[in-house]
C-alpha cells in the first residue's frame, strides 16, 4: 500500500510544553494537556509530566546483565558502543532464582515535540526503576536486563504486516530525513530513524519471548519478561500504522512463539484503555490465538464491541469487554475473576503475552478510567499466576500506551513488584481522595453480557 502522508498538520494535538530545566543529564518538563482527542474523544485534564533522562548506556555498566554488548541501541537510533561487564547473552537462559527479565529500546530518535508518545516514556519509567532499587544492580539475579537481543528482520515483521507495508515505511524513511518529521496516519509520525528502531523494538520482544521459553525449559517458575519499548504496537493493522503504533511488536512476537518454538496456543490479554484493533485484525480467524481486551466503551479507535467475537475458524477466540469511563480496580478485580480467568482456563494456552498499556490510570490524559497503581499491580500478580497454572509460567508483557510519565513509570515498577511477589507501591503512590464512584452496575451487565454471548 502507498503510506498516506499528511504533513504536519497537528490539528489533532492542542499540547503546550514548556521546558523548566535542562541540565547536562537531566532533562525537566512539565505539559499542560489542555486537550487531546484521539479520534474525537476529548478528554480534558491537566498532568504534569515530570522525568529524568538519563544515558541508555549506562544499564551496561550494571552487573547482571545479559551480555556486553558489542552493540546496543542509544539515542541516534543506531548502534553504539556500549562498555559492558556481562556474562551472557541474548541467547542464554537466566538463573533459576530470576523473577523478571526485561529489556529497554526507548527508540530516542522517535520523537516529536509535544506528542504524548514521546521519548521521555521509556526512560521515565528506567528511571523509576533505578530509583525504587529494581534494576540488577539492586536485586542481584531475580532481575535480569537483557541487552544482546536482535534487531527484527523484514520477514519476522512480514509475519503480520504486508511486505507493501514494511517496505513503503523503508521507503519514506528518504522523506522524513529531508523533512525532519512526517506523518504516516493520523497522529501517527515518523522520523528518518522510525523504520530501524520499529525494527528493534520488535526485536527485542522476539529476543525476550526466546529467553522466557529457554528458561521456562528448565523450570517451572520461568522469569516473567517485560519489553519495554516504543513505538507501541497494538493499533498497527496488518496493512499500515496506526494510533501511534508502527509495527505490531506483540503480534510479530506472537507468530515467532508458533514458528520458532512450536507453541501453538497464545493467549493474548489487552488492558491499554484503547482496543487493540491491530492485534485483534491480525489474529480475527485465527482459532489458536485468543486475544481479550479491556478497553474504555467508546474510546479510540471505536472499534471492540462486544459483539466482536472472532471469524470463521477463529470465532469465540476474540473477547473484547468495553467498560464504562470511570470504571477502576473493583471494576477490574471482577472482570479478572469472571472473565479472564475461565477464558484463559478454557483455551488452555501455551503462553501467555500480554499488551500493557497504562493508560487506563486515573491520571493518564488520555483516557478516564480510574485504575490505580495496585490496579496494575493486582493485574501483574494475577496474570503471573495465571500463567504458572496453565502455561509453565511462560508469560511476556509488552509496554504500549500510558502519557503521564509518573503514573506509568510508577506502575510499570508496581508491576515488577508484582512479579518479584513483593507488595505493592500503591500505598505510597495512589491517592484515594481523587477517585470517585465506580459505575459497578453497568460493568456487572457488561460482565453479564460478555458471559453470556462467550458460555462462561
Ligand atoms: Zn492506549
Amino acid at each position: 500500500m502507498s503510506l498516506e502522508l499528511v504533513g504536519s498538520n497537528l490539528s489533532f494535538f492542542t499540547l503546550s510544553t514548556q521546558t523548566v530545566e535542562e541540565q547536562t543529564h537531566s532533562v525537566s518538563r512539565i505539559s499542560a494537556c489542555k486537550r487531546i482527542n484521539m479520534s474525537g474523544y476529548a478528554f480534558p485534564r491537566m498532568c504534569h509530566l515530570l522525568v529524568n533522562q538519563e544515558n541508555p548506556c549506562r544499564r551496561a555498566l550494571d552487573k547482571n546483565i545479559f551480555k556486553p554488548e558489542k552493540t546496543c541501541f542509544g539515542n541516534l537510533g543506531r548502534p553504539i558502543s556500549c562498555l559492558s561487564g556481562g556474562e551472557r547473552d541474548a541467547d542464554a537462559v537466566p538463573q533459576s532464582d530470576a523473577r523478571v527479565i526485561y529489556c529497554v529500546a526507548p527508540a530516542m530518535s522517535h520523537d516529536m515535540e509535544a506528542h504524548p508518545e514521546s521519548n521521555f516514556r521509556v526512560p521515565a519509567i528506567t528511571s523509576a526503576l533505578e530509583k525504587l532499587e529494581l534494576t540488577p544492580k539492586h536485586r542481584g539475579s531475580a532481575i535480569i536486563e537483557l541487552l544482546n537481543y536482535k534487531s527484527a528482520t523484514v520477514d519476522d515483521i512480514a509475519t503480520v504486516h504486508s511486505k507493501s507495508y514494511v517496505s513503503g515505511l523503508e521507503k519514506v524513511m528518504d522523506l522524513a530525513s529531508r523533512d525532519g518529521l512526517i506523518f504516516l496516519e493520523g497522529d501517527t509520525y515518523a522520523t528518518s530513524t522510525t523504520f530501524q528502531e520499529s525494527l528493534i523494538a520488535a526485536g527485542a520482544g522476539i529476543s525476550l519471548v526466546d529467553s522466557v521459553v529457554a528458561a521456562s525449559k528448565l523450570s517451572n517458575k520461568p522469569p516473567i519478561g517485560f519489553a519495554l519499548v516504543r513505538p507501541p504496537g497494538h493499533h498497527a493493522i496488518p496493512k499500515g500504522p496506526m494510533g501511534f503504533c508502527v509495527f505490531g511488536n506483540l503480534a510479530v512476537a506472537a507468530r515467532h512463539v508458533q514458528r520458532v518454538h512450536g507453541l501453538k496456543k497464545v493467549f493474548i490479554i489487552d488492558f491499554d484503555v484503547h482496543h487493540g484493533n491491530g492485534t485483534s485484525d491480525a489474529f480475527y480467524d485465527d482459532p489458536d490465538v485468543f486475544f481479550l481486551s479491556t478497553h474504555q466503551d467508546g474510546s479510540y479507535p471505536g472499534t471492540g464491541k462486544i459483539g466482536e467475537i472472532g471469524h470463521g475458524r477463529g470465532e469465540g477466540t476474540t473477547l473484547n469487554l468495553p467498560l464504562p469511563g470511570g470504571s477502576g480496580d473493583t471494576a477490574m478485580r471482577r472482570v479478572f475473576e469472571e472473565i479472564i480467568v475461565p477464558s484463559a482456563q478454557r483455551f488452555k494456552p501455551d503462553i501467555i503475552l500480554v499488551s500493557a498499556g497504562y493508560d487506563a490510570h486515573v491520571l493518564d490524559p488520555l483516557a478516564s478510567l480510574q485504575f490505580t497503581t495496585s490496579t496494575y499491580h493486582m493485574l501483574a500478580s494475577n496474570i503471573k499466576q495465571l500463567a504458572t497454572e496453565l502455561c509453565k509460567g511462560r508469560c511476556v508483557f509488552f509496554l504500549e500506551g500510558g502519557y503521564n510519565l509518573q503514573s506509568l513509570s510508577y506502575s510499570v515498577a508496581d508491576s515488577f513488584q508484582a512479579f518479584l511477589g513483593e507488595p505493592s507501591l500503591g500505598i505510597k503512590f495512589d491517592d484515594p481522595a481523587i477517585l470517585y464512584e465506580e459505575p459497578l452496575e453497568k460493568v456487572r451487565q457488561a460482565i453479564q453480557r460478555v458471559k453470556h454471548i462467550h458460555s462462561l
